[in-house]
């Protein structure tokens, strides 16, 4: 094997990828394929298709696939629906740039695409947009074993069974040069530690709607990303623009607010709010969301009247994230050695984003981030070994998410007031991470928490 196992808790490589969603298997096929002479290891809690990417519960994506005669069309509306959030139009062109290339990278991957009767690539509206120009696969499995094969086929190392608790930096906010892994399970001799030496490091973490009681992300999401980007001193952006969808309590089956029945002075946002399932920030059919969230009880279901199937119990679920550390056009964070793609970067989506363009994201920007950190690692040099041999402390792996979720979907929906108890809740997650003892994936939760309800700060354009 290329890849040195100094001994059974330090392995040396060249370029690191933490997460095995659609951005990470991007960047390490992109990374082993541009400079094969270098090793490419790729961390990962889970060993079957995990994440928004291969797990989500429609079996399917769907992507923006803007055709260069597009692209104008493409960026403009993409950036029309970015504020009160930040976008980078740098970041968003490229994205109309990479959609030819990033196609072609799933065609040749032989998925299930839906297509016509003529056997044409069937296209559709995204969420937020009226032009039929995304494309849809099936089949998420299939995909997550594709994408895994190509990999492996490039020689990649896939290191299953552990995530990141710590990026290793020489000194605060330098050069990243690898991480802290930890075993999900206990071994009989304990919770097994990886401390991964490497040249540089790409965060392929996911998004933040695992810290919330109610979600529908993909399943084996660690939710922290948020806070490891922020504890390694990445700039973020839009942390605080979730994507959140209405569904039954129940069943978890997704309502279009634009389907309910409504008094006179929203009824007329109805047929604008059915143009999107996400909720919106900044648009204004987001008044419809507002006012279900005000009817919200205790419980936070929403008693609500569908046009054609009467009462609904309904409750406001975490789909997925915008926000995540601002990069540049290589995927670069403003960390050292640090790159970041797939829903833990921002900066190509605003406050909304087009349906279908986190899928074109996260290979736009995972194959940006693999190229450019082949490129670094290939020059340069291994820092002095940093200290993050430190084991973590006790296992914490349910205890505070019991507390946390319950606490963030109270306090981290959209329109929430400031009050003395989402006061003492953020303090507490901020006692949480200033402590010494807390123990390390506590403080990443606490920290990702903290993330999405104080917001980056940052709107407008960068
Ligand atoms: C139901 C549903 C449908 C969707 N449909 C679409 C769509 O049609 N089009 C579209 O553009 N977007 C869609 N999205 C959003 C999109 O699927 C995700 O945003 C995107 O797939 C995220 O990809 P990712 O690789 O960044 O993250 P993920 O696919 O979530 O992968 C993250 C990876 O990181 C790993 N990880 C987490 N923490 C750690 C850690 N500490 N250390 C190591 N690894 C870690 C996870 O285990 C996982 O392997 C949908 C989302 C959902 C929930």
């Amino acid at each position: 094997m290329r890849h040195a196992r100094l001994n059974q808790n330090i392995l040396e490589t060249d370029i690191l990828v933490l997460g095995a969603g659609l951005a990470g298997l991007r960047a390490a096929i992109a990374a082993g394929s541009s400079a094969p002479g270098l090793r490419v290891t790729l961390a990962s809690p889970q060993r079957r298709p995990s994440g928004s990417s291969f797990a989500n519960r429609n079996n399917a994506l769907g992507m923006q696939a803007p055709t260069p005669d597009q692209a104008d069309a493409f960026t403009a509306e993409a950036l029309r629906l970015a504020a009160p959030g930040l976008a980078d139009p740098t970041l968003v062109r490229a994205l109309a740039e990479d959609a030819p290339a990033c196609l072609d990278f799933l065609l040749g991957l032989g998925l299930a695409f839906r297509r016509e009767p003529s056997g044409s690539l069937r296209l559709f509206p995204g969420c937020f947009s009226s032009i039929p120009r995304a494309v849809v696969f099936d089949g998420l499995a299939q995909a997550h074993a594709a994408l895994l094969a190509q990999a492996r086929g490039l020689g990649v190392e896939v290191v299953h069974g552990f995530e990141a608790l710590g990026l290793a930096q020489e000194e605060p906010g330098g050069h990243v040069s690898g991480a802290l892994l930890c075993a999900l399970r206990n071994s009989p001799k304990g919770r097994q530690t990886l401390n991964v030496r490497a040249r540089c490091v790409v965060a392929a973490l996911g998004g933040p709607a695992p810290l919330f009681a109610r979600r529908i992300c993909g399943p084996g999401g660690s939710g922290f990303s948020y806070g490891l980007l922020a504890s390694a001193g990445a700039r973020r952006v839009n942390t605080e623009f979730l994507q959140w969808f209405w569904v039954e309590a129940a069943s978890l089956a997704f309502v279009n607010p634009g389907e309910l029945i409504w008094p006179s002075p929203l009824a007329p946002l109805a047929a604008e709010r059915l143009q999107h399932c996400p909720t919106a920030f900044g648009l204004p059919d987001a008044a419809l969301d507002l006012a279900l969230l005000s009817r919200q009880g205790p419980d936070g279901i929403v008693r609500a009247e569908h046009r054609e199937r009467g009462a609904l119990d309904l409750v406001l679920a975490a789909h997925a994230g915008n926000g995540g550390a601002l990069i540049d056009a290589h995927g670069r964070t403003s960390v050292a050695g640090l790159y970041a793609c797939g829903e833990c970067a921002s900066g190509m989506h605003g406050a909304n984003r087009l349906g279908g363009g986190m899928v074109l994201s996260a290979l736009a920007f995972g194959a940006r981030a693999g190229r450019a950190a082949a490129e670094e690692a290939s020059g340069i040099a291994f820092g002095a070994r940093p200290d993050w041999c430190a084991a973590p402390g006790a296992d914490a792996r349910t205890g505070l998410l019991r507390w946390l979720r319950p606490g963030m979907q109270r306090f981290g929906l959209p329109g929430v007031v400031h009050s003395p108890a989402r006061q003492g809740f953020m303090d507490r997650l901020r006692t949480l991470v200033a402590h010494a003892q807390t123990d390390r994936r506590e403080r990443l939760l606490a920290r990702s928490g903290l993330a999405v309800l104080e917001g980056s700060g940052q709107t407008g354009q960068p």
